[in-house]
């Protein structure tokens, strides 16, 4: 999920960083979740194995990852092997140039998203003073695949990344076979966020997940979900895609317009709190909403703000 971060926290605070603000927490005997509490709870996961660590995507902030990889480092457990980025968003890579001498892996449309990105920065560097946003470099990938998963086995552990599009195109997420964990990155959130990406592919992603045997969900923004709570919690996902796309259909059959529709379907009317993500979920479904609204009716109206727009400051 990428977002504007002042409206989330002052700004002096967000560029100087707080690793005392992230919290950590041991999800199995190998798996550590790091969640940022600058920004909308956004979560990074390592994988201890017998042969160094795995980590799986960055947090939004320098000083953040800084803090992560001091307590890798501290466990004594090796070198960080790999870094995956489950997609190009900057709250989940935004921390990669931080990772030097390891191999960073992700789905080549994620690559293809980060090489256009240092293409059209590096055009408009030529042409202006270079903004806050310019400050992280950005670091090209080194291992991709695009059809099928990829499964990496290092030191006792399988690590099976899946294709996962909806959020975004790029979207993965992997499976610590061995711990039945799924880091599920942005696919599952408090609720499904598919500006930029798809909502039918998010489905079929969500449905694909219901087929794998989970004990933990880390989820890319949000708590940790556990043995009792995952299946409902996909289930729920899948629920509000479909509710959505429902409503929407009668709203439009009825002749009427997009104001309308936010008027009547809000968040709680579509199966979810909206009090997750210190209340921004509720942004998120509109923002949802509208999407689908342009997309069921393809119209140009302009209801919709290009995705790289929206979220350009991260
Ligand atoms: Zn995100």
């Amino acid at each position: 999920m990428r977002c504007s971060l002042q409206r989330l926290t002052r700004r002096d605070s967000i560029l100087r960083g707080d690793p005392s603000s992230m919290r950590r927490e041991r999800v199995s005997d190998d798996i550590y979740v790091f969640t940022s509490d600058l920004y909308a709870q956004v979560t990074a996961t390592a994988v201890i194995t017998g042969e160094g660590i795995v980590v799986f995507d960055t947090l939004p902030f320098p000083e953040e990852t800084r803090g992560m990889l001091s307590f890798l480092k501290g466990l004594g457990r090796g070198p960080i092997r790999y870094l995956v980025n489950t997609h190009w968003h900057g709250d989940h890579s935004n921390g990669n140039f931080l990772f030097e001498n390891v191999q960073l892996v992700c789905h080549q449309l994620c690559a293809q998203t980060m090489l256009d990105m240092l293409k059209l920065r590096t055009s408009q560097i030529r042409d202006r003073r270079p903004s806050d946003e310019d400050d992280v470099p950005i670091r090209v990938p080194d291992i991709t695949f695009d059809e099928g998963e990829l499964c990496l086995h290092l030191g006792g552990k399988s690590l099976q990344m899946i294709p996962t599009p909806g959020h975004t195109p790029d979207s993965i997420v992997a499976y610590i076979r061995e711990d039945k964990v799924l880091i599920a990155a942005d696919t599952m959130m408090p609720i499904p966020y598919f500006v930029g990406g798809n909502h039918m592919d998010f489905i079929r992603s969500l449905e694909t997940l219901l087929q794998l045997s989970i004990d933990t969900v880390i989820q890319g923004h949000g708590e940790v979900l556990l043995r009792g709570e995952v299946r409902e919690a996909i289930q729920s996902n899948i629920r509000y895609l479909n509710t959505i796309q429902q409503r929407l259909g009668e709203i439009i059959r009825a002749g009427q317009n997009i104001e309308e529709a936010l008027r009547k379907l809000d968040i709680e009317s579509c199966g979810k709190s909206r009090i997750s993500l210190n209340g921004m979920v509720q942004d998120l479904h509109y923002a949802n909403l509208r999407a689908l609204y342009q997309e069921m009716t393809k119209s140009n109206d302009n209801l919709v703000v290009p995705d790289r727009q929206l979220h350009k400051r991260i």
